[in-house]
């Protein structure tokens, strides 16, 4: 089952409070819950992840961290 989240975090990128939201997989059986992806964030057309040839996560300051 995906389940979803928001969190608000203040980004060093843009220097304000952003709104992220994120989503991971829980396994219905053991309740098991994957590593949260990032959906969307609020600011990210001017950090540089969104792009015209995409959203490129991996620059986000946030990436790979638990949130
Ligand atoms: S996407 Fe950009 S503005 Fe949003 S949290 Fe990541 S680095 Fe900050």
């Amino acid at each position: 089952m995906l389940k979803e989240r928001v969190v608000e975090k203040v980004c060093n990128a843009v220097h304000r409070e952003v709104t992220l939201e994120l989503a991971c997989n829980e396994n219905d059986i053991t309740g098991y819950e994957s590593a949260s992806m990032m959906k969307s964030c609020d600011s990210c057309s001017q950090c540089g992840v969104k792009t015209e040839s995409g959203y490129h996560w991996e620059r986000c300051v946030f990436y790979g961290r638990a949130l």
